[in-house]
């Protein structure tokens, strides 16, 4: 197998797109979509200059999706003024796993002077993921609660660093899965909700000051030609699963998913066309109660986050966390 671009051996066939590309034009083709993404969602502000930059704050697990995505933007934009970017860890509190993947992540921003921060679940609530797995007061899988948690700690940083946009690293495989499992699951709210958090253009989903906009980059690149990216450039990368990992669900979908590829190569492409629209639709009907509107949020009694209720539901579980 040839590259189509130069002859040289090819390492990936894309059946998608009926292209046999070698090493250095897989990654040419990666940048070139995030490039794309990045013009097409809007997410530099043209009226960002170097002495208002733009301040994005990148989500660095150290695994391969979210050290390509940091790798890539700091290559696009790490010399532009006019973006201020910093990379930020989530340590959830998790033995064997977290330290591991922050020695990536400290590599990787050493390696290209990108500011790096680390947020923990124990210093900003008091908890550690272990600890919660092991008492698990509302019996509920170990990532729901890690989910509240993560969303907590990274809004709170993004609004601490007074951030513009808050970046993380999903491909098109986890984006393909989780509209699958939304639509299965028949909660068009939920779909509704996928139009307001991670679609651009920014400015045509209604942002709002209550939240950081979110933006995901590498949404149109296959999860395996981002792990090739990452061989190609060697980059540093954490490859262990979370021991605490449960989506019991999201694995049939994966392998649901994996089958209908190979055997239609772009159901992922075209379950996201049609799913981002099928969104918009839904937000505009069901943003949020009904009446097409947002609802009213008011500050957490107890922390001051953004909530629909009296106290947050991250309060709600720290509190039945400490009573358990
Ligand atoms: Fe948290 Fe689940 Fe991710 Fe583990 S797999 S870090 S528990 S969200």
């Amino acid at each position: 197998m040839e590259c189509d671009k130069c002859g040289a051996d090819a390492i990936h066939h894309a059946a998608y797109s009926g292209g046999h590309l070698c090493g250095e034009h897989l990654c040419q083709s990666v940048e070139r979509r995030v490039k794309r993404r990045i013009r097409e969602d809007g997410l530099l502000d043209p009226d960002a200059t170097p002495d208002d930059p733009d301040r994005w704050v990148i989500g660095l697990s150290g695994g391969k999706d979210s050290v390509v995505l940091t790798h890539v933007l700091d290559d696009i934009l790490g010399r532009d003024p006019r973006v201020e970017m910093l990379t930020l860890t989530v340590h959830e509190g998790i033995e064997g796993y977290r330290d591991e993947s922050l020695d990536a992540c400290v590599e990787l921003a050493t390696d290209r002077s990108i500011r790096h921060e680390v947020v923990a679940y124990d210093e900003e609530f008091g908890v550690r993921m272990d600890d919660v797995v092991e008492s698990d007061p509302e019996e509920m899988a170990p990532c729901a609660y890690c989910g509240v948690f993560r969303r907590d700690a990274l809004e709170r940083y993004a609004a601490e660093f007074d951030a513009d946009k808050l970046l993380t690293g999903h491909n098109l495989d986890d984006e393909a899965q989780t509209a699958l499992m939304k639509i299965l699951e028949g909660d068009v709210r939920e779909v509704a909700k996928h139009f307001d958090a991670s679609l651009g253009p920014f400015d045509e989903r209604g942002a709002t000051d209550e939240f950081v906009p979110r933006a995901k980059p590498l949404r149109d690149v296959p999860e395996k030609e981002i792990a090739l990216y990452c061989h190609v450039r060697d980059l540093p990368v954490h490859m262990a699963e979370c021991p605490h990992a449960d989506e019991a669900f999201r694995g049939e979908i994966r392998s649901l998913l994996h089958d209908l590829e190979e055997n239609h190569p772009g159901t992922r492409h075209s379950i996201m066309a049609g799913y981002e629209e099928l969104s918009a639709l839904a937000a505009e009907r069901y943003r949020p109660n009904g009446d097409g509107e947002r609802p009213e949020l008011s500050e957490c009694a107890r922390c001051g986050s953004k909530t629909s209720r009296e106290i947050c539901r991250k309060c709600r579980l720290l509190d039945a966390i400490e009573a358990a």
